[in-house]
């Protein structure tokens, strides 16, 4: 089972850091233009910055994190 996460919209990134404080396995800040991401080794070939997926040993952190976005716009879906 594998997890897909996005931050959506990404534009609405406040950058106040709870997700990658609390899931640094998946979300970084970007350095160039200051908002979350997901890490590339996340990220499926092509996806952009807002965009990955995740095994099953990462859905805590991801849930931890799309609980803690004060905007909303991290999800979690369950894939295939
Ligand atoms: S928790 Fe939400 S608002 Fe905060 S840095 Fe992450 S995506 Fe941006």
């Amino acid at each position: 089972m594998t997890y897909r996460v996005t931050i959506d919209p990404r534009e609405n990134c406040i950058a106040c850091c709870n997700c990658h404080t609390n899931c640094p396995e998946v979300f970084e800040l970007n350095p160039d233009d200051g908002l979350a991401q997901i890490r590339a080794e996340h990220r499926p070939d092509g996806a952009s910055p807002g965009e990955g997926a995740v095994p099953d040993s990462l859905e805590e952190c991801v849930r931890l994190a799309e609980d803690l976005c004060p905007v909303t716009i991290v999800h979690v879906e369950k894939q295939g």
